[in-house]
């Protein structure tokens, strides 16, 4: 029987180039369709990425106290939101934040830090922290993120072992101005042609929930396959309060996936990360991402807390996947490992007892 999405996905699989038309047959499907976007998407992340989950791991270098005022943002020129405020880290501190996760299994570690761009001293002070941590950690891939690049600074982060530099697009350029006024979407699309232009693997991605349309989404996404960014977290709206856009909640978790699709039918073999606020976004649904999206943060995010890592990594596990570099020789794909789970909990509540049922 024909069926539209995996007809969709064996064109490209023959290197078909996904259209805007396909790009919104999948954002408009139907949540009767969800299991077939879901199963037709998967199969192309199975064709590049196999078994496999990339983990990466978020270190925030400096935090709060921006100049900028991305609505979004809980750092932003004027936000009351209450999370951590410091200066930057110390390189011991740094590196020991980052090990953390790199024993947890990340192969790539975020070194991020908040404002519009960095000064050259403080290139020279994350170019100091990646030395030391690849020191410490050879195999390990650093992504730094430290906003708009000035000429040469891309280089001199090349020069000192970082691998890729993150700076995402966020939305469509017709959308920037309602989003950001202290930037301009050109500002943001030049700082990833630095990076490429210095060796450094582009890293760039969106933010979804802010109010977009379908077609600022797919234009966000087409620009981002025109950029060749070669890793694409999707963060959903965490609606901080006291940030502008508190209580902003657009997205269900099925439209969740639907976007994760469109990415991941628009870029088939580009690493797609379920990024910030997947737990609050995808809910139940997070399992069912991870058969489209290949690659997560594990444990928090730059000002708030993620799911314990422990259960990211029974996540990954539970559903057929490995974490890429620990992948074992010979390992059977479908051979999932088992892990014992909580002990069974006696009833002590509801029907025989005084206590409220659990309902
Ligand atoms: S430039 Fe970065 S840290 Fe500053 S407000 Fe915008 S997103 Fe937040």
């Amino acid at each position: 029987m024909f069926n539209y999405f995996q007809d969709l996905a064996d064109r490209q699989l023959s290197g078909a180039t996904l259209t805007r038309a396909e790009a919104l047959a999948i954002l408009e499907s139907t949540d009767g369709q969800l299991l077939d976007v879901v199963s037709a998407a998967a199969r192309l992340r199975r064709a590049h990425f196999s078994n496999t989950v990339k983990v990466n791991y978020l270190v925030n270098l400096k935090s709060g106290l921006c100049p900028e005022d991305c609505t979004y943002c809980s750092q932003r020129l004027g936000s009351a939101a209450q999370i951590l405020k410091y200066t930057w880290l110390k390189p011991e501190e740094a590196v020991a934040q980052a090990g953390t996760g790199i024993r947890a299994g990340a192969s790539r570690v975020c070194m991020v830090a908040s404002g519009k761009g960095p000064s050259d001293r403080d290139v020279d002070r994350v170019a100091g922290m990646v030395r030391e941590l690849k020191g410490e950690h050879p195999d390990v891939e650093v992504c730094a993120c430290l906003g708009i690049l000035k000429g040469g600074q891309a280089a001199r982060l090349k020069d000192s072992g970082v691998d890729a530099y993150n700076h995402n697009l966020n939305t469509s350029e017709s959308m920037y101005a309602e989003i950001c006024s202290t930037h301009e979407f050109s500002d943001r699309v030049q700082t990833v042609e630095h990076a490429k232009d210095a060796g450094l693997s582009p890293c760039s991605g969106l933010i979804v929930g802010m109010g977009e349309s379908n077609n600022d989404l797919i234009d966000a996404v087409f620009a981002l396959r025109g950029l060749g960014s070669e890793s694409i977290p999707v963060n959903f709206l965490m609606p901080f309060e006291g940030t502008p856009l508190e209580g902003t909640w657009l997205l269900t978790p099925a439209q969740c996936l639907r976007i994760l699709a469109m990415v991941r039918f628009a870029c088939p073999d580009t690493e797609l990360r379920m990024a910030g606020g997947r737990e609050m976004h995808l809910r139940t649904l997070q399992p069912l991402a991870l058969h489209v999206a290949n690659s997560l943060f594990l444990g928090d995010y730059l000002t708030s807390e993620g799911q314990e890592g422990q259960a990211d990594l029974d996540m990954i596990a539970d559903n057929g996947f490995v974490v890429l570099g620990r992948e074992q020789p010979g390992q059977d794909p479908d051979d999932g490992a088992t892990s014992p789970g909580a002990p069974v909990a006696i009833r002590r509540r509801g029907a025989g007892t005084r206590v409220a049922p659990n309902a």
